[in-house]
């Protein structure tokens, strides 16, 4: 028998190593290590469990036998229901028949979207800061990802003429997140008018995610699909993860013209072929059943919010720009520091907050940490009873 000895890790294709690992999960891991108390302020989740509704529908189902693989797209029920909900917010009603495909959540929604419109070496134009996650999904379909930062002094408004120069004969697609995680920000509609027209003038698709459209506290809720010259140029992901705090059933959606839909659908098929299907009916109870607990939920979140921004109000070092939507404050820590990364490690070690630093969501994210309001107030406020202990510290 040979005598074998694994000195090297085993290999894996350039493609896949090149897939950027997320800081926000790298400060998740790190504080998963420590052992003290932390106030957890880095989470994407909402701390709400999905509504007892929505579950006892999935159970039924369960019940009912409906275990098994569904159509690709979704079943009809649940795709009507999507239907209605982007005809309420963007006055054009997608045919459920091949306009709507069901997805393991947002993330599969966008991955495929994005597979769909662009080939090999195509560019992909984001404003930034952004999620990270449309970087490492550039990087897993072969796009180059083009960041456009936004201005931290204009409270991250979506600059339109940078995003104009940008988009050329190479855009496959833009991604515009609405309203934006980290920062919250709900893009200007005419700003957003001028992206739609600068991509339709180039054969571009924008792919608008919309997954905290639910989640508005300033202005419209309107979706991008709504403001397009040319809608069939615009895919819209959203899903249940955020509204209804079901991030751990997996389940979101693209809607879009039939040939794009039709084609992610073949990919749907060729990857996991359908959503889950008990998630589909506990998605159905959550888009058609009752709003109480959503209503709630948002009611939570938006107390929360008010007092974030009366605490960050309160120390001189750090600002905000008060979020428009989403469950993230993006706090503005330049005076404190110009390395967020360093920033972030400092919170958790030496006074137990954890917190995303901005460094981690691209270009214009330095000097910034996120956090998450998803989580109850009274550990909001000994998060940020911690921060002030931390910045009278730092100035003393
Ligand atoms: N898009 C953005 C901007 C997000 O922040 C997230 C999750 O954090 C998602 C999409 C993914 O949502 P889902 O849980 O539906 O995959």
């Amino acid at each position: 028998m040979v005598e074998t000895t694994r000195t090297d890790p085993a290999p894996v294709s350039a493609r896949a190593s090149a897939v950027p690992a997320s800081k926000i999960r790298e400060m998740f891991d790190l504080a998963n290590e420590v052992d003290r108390d932390l106030v957890r302020l880095e989470v994407g989740e909402p701390d709400f469990d999905t509504p007892a509704h929505v579950i006892e529908r999935a159970h039924a189902a369960a019940l009912d036998g409906e275990t098994h693989y569904t159509s690709t797209l979704g079943i009809a029920p649940l795709r009507e229901a999507i239907a209605d909900k982007m005809e309420n917010r963007s006055g054009r009603r997608p045919d459920p028949a091949d306009e709507v495909v069901v997805c393991n959540g947002a993330m599969e929604a966008l991955l495929l979207g994005l597979y769909a419109v662009s080939d090999v070496g195509d560019e992909v134009v984001v404003p930034t800061p952004a999620w990270p996650n449309y970087e490492a999904q550039c990087v897993v379909t072969g796009c180059a990802y083009v960041p456009v930062p936004t201005d931290p002094d204009a409270g991250f408004a979506l600059d339109a003429d940078a995003m104009v120069e940008a988009i050329g004969p190479d855009t496959a697609a833009v991604i515009m997140n609405r309203p934006c995680n980290p920062t919250g920000r709900l893009f200007e509609a005419s700003a957003v008018r001028a992206v739609l027209e600068a991509a339709a003038d180039h054969g571009a698709y924008v792919i608008a995610d919309e997954i905290y459209e639910g989640l508005v506290y300033d202005g419209s809720n309107a979706g991008v699909a709504a403001m397009a010259p040319d809608p069939d140029r615009v895919l819209t992901v959203n899903g249940c993860s955020k509204q209804y705090a079901m991030t751990g059933w997996r389940l979101g959606w693209l809607t879009g013209p039939a040939s794009v839909v039709t084609t992610a659908g073949t990919l749907h098929q060729a990857t996991t072929s359908c959503a889950s299907s008990v998630g589909q009916f506990a998605a159905l109870a959550a888009l058609t059943g009752d709003q109480a607990p959503a209503e709630a939920m948002y009611a939570a979140f938006a107390e929360r919010r008010q007092y974030v921004l009366e605490r960050v109000a309160a120390i001189d070092a750090i600002g905000c720009a008060p979020p428009d939507g989403t469950f993230y404050a993006f706090l503005d820590v330049r005076e404190l520091a110009d390395d967020s990364a360093a920033l972030a490690r400092e919170l958790l070690f030496d006074h137990g907050v954890v917190t995303a630093p901005g460094v981690g969501f691209g270009p214009g994210g330095e000097g910034f940490l996120r956090i998450s309001f998803a989580t109850g107030l009274d550990r909001l406020a000994e998060g940020f009873d911690r921060l002030e202990r931390f910045v009278a510290e730092a100035a003393g």
